[in-house]
């Protein structure tokens, strides 16, 4: 059903981004992944998806820190491809620390990523969307959009911010066939959590595998990781007729986190 469209996933050279770019590949969308990496990889990547489904796939490099070049990413999308159907903002950085040692710099890179990007891409890509009657933004927020954990305050500052965006976003769109969502995963076996694993391995003098599971239990009721598969038929649903009417939530993908 969504054959045709195009979409933009930041950061989606690895992660839930990558799995989001995929599903999106599966059901037969042009892609415009972004992200950081190793070049030879990357393109390997880009080719790899655009053989697999057959559809075409470019790599944009775009550094989201940078607000023009949150511009450029989409502004470039339209360009080549005609239109931005879909846009999904996952790029996301993680810093742990209390917040009286929390670098400064660590604190503006955090928000500059997880949420002054998402701000700059939907305000670029917004005007073509109305103009032609659709459009589909989906923000990978965190349960950490609704809830909080210690040692994270950039991290949650910027989810919480990224929820009210959306929910603004929502209601200055609700009559233009526009809809504008955020994703609220918990826990998802990434590269981003795989290095909050090994600092917690190291700092209690455990192996991985313990490290993991005590991750896991102390949140995630469920006991079992998001996998990036699901949150990119999750991000799919969003983006299809089905959910044509629903707009402006923050939806859990969190095996239970939040219910708490
Ligand atoms: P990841 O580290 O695997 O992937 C992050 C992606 O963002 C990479 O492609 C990276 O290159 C890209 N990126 C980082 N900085 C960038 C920048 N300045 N410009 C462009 N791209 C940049 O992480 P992930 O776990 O897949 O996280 C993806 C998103 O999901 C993030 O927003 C994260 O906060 C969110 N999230 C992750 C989890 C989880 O458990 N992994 C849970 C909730 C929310």
């Amino acid at each position: 059903m969504l054959k045709g469209r195009t979409a933009i996933v930041t950061g989606s050279t690895s992660g839930i981004g990558l799995g989001v770019a995929r599903a999106f590949a599966a059901e037969g969308c042009r892609l415009v992944l972004n992200g950081f990496g190793d070049a030879t990889a990357i393109e390997a990547l880009r080719a790899g998806l655009a053989g697999e489904f057959g559809v075409e796939v470019v790599y944009d490099d775009a550094d989201l820190a940078k607000p023009e070049a949150c511009q450029a990413l989409v502004a470039n999308a339209e360009t080549r491809f005609g239109a931005v159907d879909i846009l999904v903002n996952n790029a996301g950085i993680q810093h742990v620390a209390p917040i009286e040692d929390f670098p400064p710099e660590r604190w503006e890179a955090v928000l500059a990523v997880n949420q002054s990007s998402a701000f700059h891409t939907i305000r670029t890509a917004l005007p073509g969307m109305k103009a032609r009657g659709f459009g589909r933004l989906i923000n990978i927020a965190s349960v950490h959009g609704l809830v909080a954990s210690a040692n994270k305050v950039a991290y949650v500052a910027a989810k919480h911010a990224i929820v009210g965006l959306t929910k603004v976003v929502a209601l200055e769109t609700a009559q233009t066939g526009i809809t504008c969502n955020a994703i609220c995963p918990g826990w998802v076996l990434t590269p981003l959590v795989q290095r909050q694993i090994e600092a917690r391995a190291a700092a209690g003098g455990i192996p991985v595998a313990q490290a993991e599971r005590e991750l896991l239990l102390e949140k995630q009721p469920s006991g079992r990781f998001t996998t990036v598969d699901q949150l990119g038929a999750v991000t799919v649903f969003l983006s299809g007729p089905a959910a044509d009417n629903i707009t402006g939530i923050a939806l859990p993908v969190d095996g239970g986190w939040t219910a708490q």
